[in-house]
């Protein structure tokens, strides 16, 4: 039976993902929602938003406005650290997202933190955004702050391809990385909470595609642990691709949700999980959200709705040219009650 009161979208998010009571499903992302209609509707586009924290709030806000879902989410990309510490980035255009071109350390002792990093161009862009969506939403929306995690930023900064080899040749220099790079993660994360996020999504592509679920135990858990007590605010996990093998492991880590693929089943992924975890996602976005239909979008939500998925939304970020109205379709599935079970 449908409860009496009404939750704020803020409340109703945050309770989603610390797995709490709701009024309705929540719904919505720690990764990018952003797509083109949005930026022609907010006046507001890629790639100057990235650089420039009026504009990126002005988009960012569309994932409520336009789309109306629970929470917005300041950082679309995933090449803000890498480009203030020195990356080469493209930042893209309206079509495409911001990749970082060559890494730039090839040891964990040339890892360092410029005085100035949060100073940095990409960085307080992000930061602005994050404080003028607090000023206009924070009342009402959650406010997503996003990291990239040490294992995603040794990926851009290192290099993927020598990184992953050194799993398996060079374990202590692997760990040399991580150690230096979690720092990055948890100064950036404090300081988005600090601008007024009121959770955080730690984006950290530990995937089946790339290593094994004993790797991930072995090399990035004890990080993942760390990390979500030194932040201490509620966290979402963001992997990409198959984790059903390490989702125990991720149970353990300290976030409060873990944000995943549509290659997991939903119905596989919380039997797994069995509560130890919030689940959000994890509706699929090349054939269902980019060339699918509505209909196929809110039967993918109620699926993942009925599984038990506490916050419903796209698996990662979406692709540019997403049409709105699928984005829109499972804001309906979680707006719609479910089926009576009797009770
Ligand atoms: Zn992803």
């Amino acid at each position: 039976m449908a409860t009496a009161y009404r939750m704020t979208p803020k409340r109703r998010f945050l309770a989603g993902i610390l797995g709490g009571r709701v009024d309705r499903t929540p719904v919505g992302s720690v990764t990018s929602v952003v797509n083109m209609a949005q930026m022609d509707a907010t006046g507001a586009s890629f790639p100057d938003c990235h650089l420039d924290g009026r504009k990126m709030a002005q988009l960012a806000a569309g994932a409520h406005t336009i789309l109306g879902y629970d929470a917005i989410l300041a950082y679309a990309s995933v090449s803000a650290e890498a480009a203030a510490l020195g990356c080469e980035v493209d930042w893209g255009d309206r079509e495409n997202m911001p990749v970082s071109l060559a890494p730039i350390w090839s040891d964990p002792e040339q890892v360092a933190i410029p005085a100035d990093f949060l100073e940095r161009t990409p960085i307080r862009a992000i930061l602005d955004a994050t404080r003028i969506l607090r000023a206009q939403y924070g009342d009402q929306v959650a406010i997503v702050g996003k990291v990239m995690g040490p294992w995603t930023l040794a990926y851009h900064l290192h290099g993927i391809q020598d990184f992953l080899i050194e799993t398996l040749t060079e374990p202590e220099r692997v760990r040399g990385f991580l150690d230096a790079l979690q720092e990055i993660t948890v100064l950036f994360g404090r300081a988005q909470i600090e601008a007024g996020a009121d959770l955080l999504c730690v984006a950290d592509h530990a995937t089946g595609d790339l290593i094994s679920a004993a790797m991930y135990r072995d090399f990035l858990l004890p990080h993942h642990q760390q990390i979500t007590q030194r932040l201490g605010c509620p966290t979402v996990l963001h992997i990409c691709g198959n984790t059903l093998d390490r989702l125990d492991d991720i149970c353990q880590s300290g976030f409060d949700c873990f944000h995943f693929d549509s290659c997991v089943d939903a119905q596989g992924a919380t039997y797994r999980v069995a509560g130890r975890i919030s689940l959000m996602g994890n509706v699929n976005n090349p054939q269902i959200l980019l060339q699918g239909t509505p209909e196929e979008a809110l039967a993918q939500a109620r699926y993942a709705q009925q599984a038990g998925v506490r916050v419903v939304g796209p698996e990662c970020a979406i692709p540019l040219g997403t049409p709105t109205e699928n984005l829109r379709a499972i804001a309906q599935a979680a707006t719609e009650p479910l089926p009576s079970t009797g009770d």
